[in-house]
């Protein structure tokens, strides 16, 4: 896509006059790279194709632990072009803890995130950057036409519509990856230093002007996803407990609902006990049904209480969210 500075200027409605006056936006472009070496040359092509055409940016890639040719690829890609960094973290700290270490190392006044894999297309860039410049603080991608598999579809329907009611702001899609910040918003999130943080979730939560343009998705290009359903209900549970209290406070309401209507039945078997006296037969399976019943509910509170109380203990550890072993960039550090 041939989108030029002037075509992003053009967007923020500024006169001639004002555009010149402006000093040009620095972008920072932060991508987690995981046993990425697959994707690495075709992204980097494509990206900073892209890229030259911007006033002013840098990359920071986030080699998050990985274990194929990936750090080699990005300390070749860093040692040759100045606007290259690459954080190397000491071990696998999952995606979004890779950010958070991008976000610390980063310049920009505007802030874009990627997937390496080339799901989401570096093309699609500049029009997220026409958004910022038209003064929102967050625009976040949606893959209206999504090339994943339909279970991940399904659950990342389900996972939207949560996160929507959690975070309060409505969007299609906050799986997306391929989305832009204004500085401040990612200042608030390195801010909270969150253990397991879902970062678009947290950053809308800062943010007054949110929106959403439909983005390209392709298929991974080589590689496969490092999400199986257990890393994804892990993610969906931390967003859950990490944005609210929910949950617990619908359990508090279903148990005093369940209370009233233990009473209601008390009530039914004692006249029922006065009009027919006392009978024995089926009495025993509801009561196994009731019993089963409450167990069901007695481990569901328990773990949700368990969920939280494992997140206050992740906090007061303090133990850091992810470990820096090393920064290359072309300047022939380290
Ligand atoms: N990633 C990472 N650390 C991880 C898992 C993933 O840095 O522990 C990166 C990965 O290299 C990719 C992005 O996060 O750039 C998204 O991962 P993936 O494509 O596997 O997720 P999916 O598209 O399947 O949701
Ligand atoms: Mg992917």
């Amino acid at each position: 896509m041939a989108s030029t500075p002037s075509r992003i200027n053009a967007a923020s409605r500024l006169s001639i006059a004002e555009q010149q006056a402006k000093p040009p936006m620095t972008v920072s472009i932060v991508i987690p790279v995981y046993n990425e070496a697959a994707n690495l040359t075709a992204l980097w092509q494509r990206l900073s194709a892209v890229a030259a055409q911007l006033p002013d940016w840098e990359v920071v890639f986030v080699d998050d632990g990985s274990r194929d040719d990936s750090l080699k690829l990005l300390s070749q890609i860093a040692a040759e072009n100045d606007h290259v960094k690459v954080i190397e973290l000491a071990r696998n700290f999952g995606q979004h803890a890779a950010l958070l270490a991008g976000f610390r190392e980063c310049r920009g006044e505007v802030v874009v995130t990627l997937d390496a894999d080339l799901q989401n297309p570096p093309e699609e860039i500049p029009r997220l950057l026409e958004q910022i410049e038209a003064g929102n603080d967050v625009v976040g991608g949606w893959r209206a036409e999504r090339q994943d598999q339909p279970y991940r579809r399904l659950a990342s329907r389900l996972h939207n519509r949560v996160t929507s009611l959690i975070v309060g702001v409505p969007m299609h899609d906050y799986g997306c990856m391929l989305r832009a910040y204004r500085r401040h918003i990612i200042e608030t999130v390195i801010q909270c230093d969150e253990k397991a943080a879902f970062i678009p979730a947290l950053a809308n939560s800062f943010a007054k002007n949110v929106t959403e343009i439909r983005v390209g998705h392709d298929q991974r290009a080589g590689g496969h996803s490092k999400y199986n359903l257990l890393r994804l209900a892990q993610l969906s549970l931390n967003l859950l407990t990490g944005f609210s209290l929910l949950p617990i406070q619908i359990l508090s309401l279903t148990g005093i609902a369940i209370a009233l209507l233990d009473i209601a039945f008390a009530g039914l078997l004692g006249a029922h006990r006065l009009i027919y006296g006392p009978q024995q037969e089926g009495a025993m399976w509801t009561l196994f049904a009731v019993l089963f019943f409450f167990v069901g509910l007695l481990f569901l509170a328990l773990g949700l209480i368990g969920e939280y109380v494992g997140r206050i203990y992740m906090e007061v550890r303090r133990r850091p969210t992810y470990l820096v072993r090393a920064v290359h960039d072309g300047r022939g550090r380290p």
